[in-house]
């Protein structure tokens, strides 16, 4: 049993805080706000922040890292000073193993290719007191669901889908590698106070719909950023007609439609749950306080009063969907699946059924899954398409293997891939004959956009529950509706396939061997942390140098961006994925998506030393080498897209001192600001326009650097002209601080210390 001190604890303040909170407020609270207003940091009074616009710091209960994203925020925690976290944290090795043959021979091949980065992560977390979850132990947000979450708590974790936790009424938000440092570190975490949508479901679910139809008919209205800045609240009998986990596939698909994450009131599901994963301590405790894990009375009588938005929705008449190609927004009921693929030409053979995931890999999942794969079996039909199953934990795994369910997969030709991400994040060896041409699958997964599971922008994936998934990987036509339609099996009969049956928890309880968990060291000093110095995956950082006091002056002009500058532009993912935790190397893909002003080319920019063009990487390794600091140059919302660290670490570690733009992604400005970088915004748009491709740059008054205070900046233009242009900046003294030392790394190392 993990945390249950802790969670005592926090239910212990939670009513008080609650009471003080409604006080403030003058107003009646919903779950969201219950749970965030318990949370708010150290020395924050509870007042009406300003839903969408107030930023306020909160302290969070538990940091989830996977291992990809885990590695670069690992080699910077190192740099904390600190012997252990300052949170409960755990580390998943869920995300490099590749699908090639099945389960056993991919992790073994896994463990092989990913041993230093496997040995690096082990080590960080036997060191620092992170619980560390092996290779083969499941996906991060599985885990989560069945090891940690719990009902009132608050957590971040570095993936999207951390937002699973929501089904057991968890706030649970997926962060940037330098948010999950923050907390590790001890420092509070801050949070855009996020707006309300109310999603009422009314009705029960019945025959082939499942809670996967929940998400995808609201990803249908809300489209793919109608969630940004909210949380979704589901509430309504139809809520709590749902199993836990089956919530959990509705919250973790919230990431789809851009919301800050959703969430599920405390109920006689969450209950269940807990009780068949061992923890039954957390439910007496959530019982005994469960009012203050609900929305008040008032919120359900009149949700319009208290939500930004009201979406309802009767599970009694929704029709299971199918989401796709390319985005999981567009929604079709699989009653117009047929009318939809004509008209617009999709492939309509389906090629691999693909199950499980961290989405759908509930045993309620399998078990109804199974159900289908049995009549495959039983009512002799042959099955069209290659159908794989992805189980989300070993604990789900061990017990619906026990319970015969993979069997009945095997007996239809499914295989049984390892307890990973694998196709959904693009880690599958799909075996082609044809690349070029188009096709289709049906994954239970939640994300579809081009290329995101073979890497082919032929293949047209399209999103539904794993029930249907099976149905069509059995029928292998995407137009085969299971509701209405019938399939000619082996003996030449016209067969129909039963609506899915399964239990939500199993009745004889959940099983497991070895659930892959490994336990930090109850004292990590004396474990040493090695890196191969010749690893081309992983490199141990070095602190940034401090600001020497002095006005910066020499600058040159590294790029001058021109349109949309994403933290992709900046840092790019792809291929450069492998390189997270060796920064040198990843440097080397920084602002290659840029577009050069000057050019209107992408990687092509003029070296001022030498005259030529280079590469961006190149010439601003080259402008290093000779001590010369440099400043990037962007435009509107620079720094836009996922929270990547990366984005800001690789100018600061080639050499980049300034990024001066016509405005920033909030997110992005924090972590410039973060490592030690200039973060500056012309306080007049159209200076933008007075930056030539052979300019230089000198502050004036950098040495009066203060809150609120713009600063000067001289542009030395190539014909020896000048002008000196005024660049405001949104720091505060902490922030000025991090500056100062060099990082706000360097800062936090310098207070343990
Ligand atoms: S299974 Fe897919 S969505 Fe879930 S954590 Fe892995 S890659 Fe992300």
């Amino acid at each position: 049993m993990f945390d249950i001190e802790k969670i005592e604890t926090i239910y212990s303040r939670m009513g008080n805080r609650i009471t003080q909170t409604r006080q403030a407020l003058q107003r009646p609270l919903t779950i969201s706000e219950k749970i965030l207003y318990s949370h708010l940091g150290h020395n924050i009074n509870p007042m009406d922040f300003e839903r969408g616009r107030s930023y306020v710091d909160f302290c969070i209960d538990r940091v989830a890292m996977q291992d990809a994203t885990a590695q670069m925020a690992l080699l910077q925690f190192m740099q904390a000073g600190r012997d252990r976290v300052a949170v409960p944290t755990t580390v998943h090795c869920d995300h490099l193993i590749q699908a090639r043959l099945g389960a056993d021979n991919d992790l073994q091949k896994a463990k092989e290719s990913n041993q230093e980065v496997y040995d690096f992560l082990e080590s960080v977390s036997n060191k620092y007191s992170i619980g560390f979850w092996k290779p083969g132990a499941g996906i991060i947000h599985q885990v989560i669901l069945e090891n940690y979450a719990f009902p009132g708590g608050m957590m971040i974790g570095t993936d999207s889908h951390t937002v699973n936790a929501g089904g057991l009424g968890v706030i649970a938000i997926g962060v940037g590698g330098a948010d999950a440092v923050d907390v590790m570190a001890g420092m509070p975490w801050e949070l855009l106070f996020p707006k309300l949508i109310g999603v009422k479901l009314i009705g029960e679910m019945n025959g082939w719909t499942s809670a996967k139809d929940v998400i995808l008919k609201v990803a249908g209205i809300l489209t793919a950023k109608g969630g940004t800045g909210a949380i979704l609240e589901y509430f309504g009998p139809g809520a709590e007609s749902l199993s836990c986990t089956g919530k959990g596939t509705i919250c973790n698909m919230g990431a789809e439609i851009g919301a800050t994450t959703s969430i599920f009131a405390y109920d006689e599901s969450m209950v269940e749950y807990l009780h068949a994963t061992g923890r039954a301590e957390v439910a007496d405790l959530a019982d005994k306080i469960a009012d203050n894990l609900r929305s008040d009375a008032e919120v359900y009588d009149n949700p319009e009063k208290f939500y930004d938005q009201i979406i309802e929705i009767n599970l009694s008449e929704l029709e299971p969907y199918l989401n796709g190609p390319f985005t999981p927004d567009l929604a079709t009921p699989i009653s117009q699946m047929a009318a939809e693929a004509k008209e617009n030409g999709w492939p309509t053979k389906v090629e691999v059924g693909l199950i499980g995931s961290c989405t759908n890999s509930s045993y309620e999942d399998i078990a109804r899954s199974a159900s289908i794969a049995e009549q495959a079996v039983n009512k002799k039909l042959h099955v069209k398409s290659e159908f794989t199953i992805t189980p989300g934990s070993e604990q789900v795994r061990f017990t619906v293997d026990r319970d015969g369910y993979l069997d009945a997969f095997s007996k239809m030709g499914g295989v049984v891939l390892a307890n990973a991400c694998g196709p959904c994040i693009g880690q599958w060896a799909r075996h082609s004959t044809d690349p070029g041409k188009k096709n289709t699958i049906v994954t239970s997964f939640n994300r579809n956009f081009a290329k995101r599971n073979d890497g082919n922008p032929n293949t047209h994936a399209f999103v539904g529950s794993p029930e249907i998934v099976t149905a069509l990987a059995i029928a292998g036509e995407l137009t085969f509706n299971p509701i209405t339609d019938s399939l000619k099996n082996s003996e030449g009969e016209q067969v129909t396939l039963d609506p899915p049956s399964g239990d939500r928890l199993p009745k004889n309880g959940f099983e497991v061997k070895d659930m892959g968990y490994q336990a930090p060291s109850s004292d990590g000093s004396s474990v040493e942390v090695t890196i191969n110095p010749d690893s081309k995956r992983l490199q141990f950082l070095t602190p940034f140098g401090p600001w020497d006091g002095e006005n910066i002056t020499g600058i040159k002009l590294l790029i001058k961006a021109k349109g949309k500058c994403t933290t992709d532009h900046i840092s790019m993912a792809g291929p450069w994925l492998k390189f997270r935790g060796h920064l040198d190397k990843i440097s080397d893909n920084m602002l290659t998506g840029a577009v050069n002003y000057f050019n209107d080319k992408t990687n092509l920019v003029k070296n001022q030393i030498s005259g030529e063009h280079g590469s961006v990487p190149e010439v601003q390794r080259a402008y290093k080498a000779q001590g010369i600091q440099t400043i990037v140059v962007g435009d509107e919302n620079y720094g836009e897209g996922s929270s990547r660290e990366h984005a800001a670490m690789e100018p600061r570690h080639l050499g980049v001192r300034v990024v001066l733009v016509k405005s920033f992604a909030r997110i992005h400005e924090t972590n410039l600001k973060k490592q030690g970088m200039l973060a500056l915004i012309f306080s007049d748009k159209s200076d933008y326009d007075k930056i030539q491709e052979d300019d230089a740059f000198d502050f004036l008054d950098l040495v009066d650097f203060s809150p609120k205070k713009p600063l000067t900046l001289r542009i030395i233009h190539s014909d020896a002209s000048s002008n000196d242009i005024q660049c405001e900046h949104s720091y505060n003294e902490i922030q000025i601080d991090w500056f100062k030392h060099g990082s706000a790394l360097n800062k936090i190392a310098l207070e343990n210390n």
